[in-house]
């Protein structure tokens, strides 16, 4: 614990954390060191790990990196802490992100973006970028982030780490704040694929405040990793002949397939004629999902009031209209017109009409694939500042994250090394719903 919070101090202005718990990370670890002379140390024992600001910790603050949310402390613990803690890991603090996990490059965060540790003039990923970037500059063991569109795997990828996100209903999302019900998911963000799996282990499972969660218990571990025989693998023919993926990207996607075929895998390409569905339809359910579950924070129940609050109308309008950034602002604005009564049917409706048929399409794919390659991100970290200009431009780099968002399915982004600038790149395997054990081996073995 000692090291890494010389590694957080030293690296404060990459603005990875938004609170870092230092005394209290000692005196658990202390605790643990005994526990450890004991032997009833539990599974995590000696794992120092930080947590996106958007996870509930009992008695600590939770931001979401908003303003809005400025001075809240939880009153209870999200089950992903408390099982975290059950088997003694430390958590040492809160990691930054962007706003209500709205965002692809950490600059939403009402507390500045983070900056890439490989690169200090490029952004982190997001949302989950303190996540990312605490595990990739050494400032803890392993981060909790969490995945509704890609917000673990992405700013993993950029960061040159291992970000898992687990089949939607793996891992209870109680104690989480919402962004998008349907689709937020807890996911690690580690050094290795081991670490991953064995987060996953103590994280998954059924938990009474979640109803949402799979009924049938996950494997009782993740971590008795074998080695995969030959599979076949489909990847995006798009994700090469595509003009808008980077050209290294598309090589190192290229050296991958070339290497999966020596080892005696099938490497095929695929047409997914939903691609162009993907994004807009991830868009207008998360925004609308979004719209609805933001809708709590009225200026009453949690944090940030308005000090210009006179009545029960100023006190909604002013705290919202103070409180919140610009983005969730956008956000609430689309998702509130994409459900109002005259637009519903032509986008709402429309878009889970259009849900189904991708995840359709996904599962008949994954029912003769054993895998979906593809590269997490188009392009490797770009400089801070420039998605000021266009939303839009941010939203279409998530084009191949949502997909497994949309479907449910598991997806782990795992790094294969560097473009010629030095900033990490990242590749991306998708399989079947709570396929993760086949995952997590192929990925260890084979990427
Ligand atoms: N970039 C996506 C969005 O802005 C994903 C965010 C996330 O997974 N939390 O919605």
């Amino acid at each position: 614990v000692e090291d890494y919070l010389a590694q957080i101090e030293k690296y404060a202005h990459l603005n990875a954390f938004n609170e870092v718990f230092a005394d209290e990370a000692l005196i658990a670890a202390k605790k643990v060191d005994n526990k450890i002379k004991n032997s009833t140390a539990g599974k995590l024992a000696g794992m120092v790990i930080g947590i996106k600001d958007n996870i509930c910790y009992k008695g600590h603050e939770v931001t979401a990196s908003s303003k809005i949310l400025t001075g809240f402390k939880s009153i209870f613990s999200s089950t992903v802490v408390e099982r975290l803690l059950a088997e003694d890991a430390v958590i040492i603090g809160r990691c930054n992100c962007d706003e209500f996990a709205m965002g692809a490059t950490n600059e939403s965060s009402y507390f500045g973006p983070v900056k890439n540790f490989a690169d200090e003039t490029r952004v982190s990923g997001g949302s989950s970028g303190g996540s990312a970037v605490a595990v990739q500059a050494g400032m803890c063991h392993a981060a909790l982030g969490t995945d509704t569109g890609g917000s673990v795997r992405q700013p993993a990828a950029f960061c040159g780490v291992v970000g898992l996100k687990p089949t939607y209903g793996s891992i209870s999302r109680h104690g989480i704040i919402a962004y998008a019900s349907s689709f937020d998911q807890v996911g690690p963000v580690t050094k290795s694929v081991e670490d991953a799996a064995l987060l996953l282990e103590v994280l998954a499972g059924p938990d009474d405040y979640d109803s949402t969660l799979s009924q049938t218990p996950p494997p009782a571990s993740y971590t008795n990793f074998q080695k995969p025989g030959k599979k076949k693998i489909a990847y995006l023919q798009e994700a090469i002949s595509s003009p808008g993926v980077d050209t290294e990207v598309k090589d190192n996607l290229i050296t991958y397939i070339e290497k999966l075929r020596k080892e005696g895998h099938t490497v095929t390409p695929i047409a997914f004629e939903l691609l162009d569905y993907l994004v807009p339809t991830y868009y207008i359910l998360a925004m609308a999902e979004a719209s609805s579950n933001l809708a709590r924070y009225d200026g009453v129940h949690y944090g940030y009031r308005s000090p210009q609050a006179v009545d029960l109308q100023s006190t909604y309008k002013k705290s919202r209209s103070e409180g919140f950034g610009k983005e969730v602002k956008r956000r609430i604005m689309t998702g509130t017109f994409v459900l109002s009564a005259g637009y519903y049917d032509a986008y709402y409706a429309k878009a889970q009409k259009v849900r189904r048929l991708i995840r359709q399409k996904t599962n008949e794919i994954l029912a003769e694939y054993d895998f979906i390659l593809v590269p997490t991100a188009p392009e490797p970290a770009f400089n801070i500042g420039r998605e000021e200009k266009d939303p839009v431009v941010m939203y279409l780099s998530d084009i191949f994250t949502v997909q497994a968002s949309l479907t449910g399915v598991p997806a782990i982004s795992v790094p294969t090394g560097n473009n010629s600038k030095g900033l990490p790149l990242g590749l991306q395997l998708l399989t079947k719903h709570f396929g993760e054990q086949q995952l997590l081996d192929f990925a260890k073995y084979f990427l």
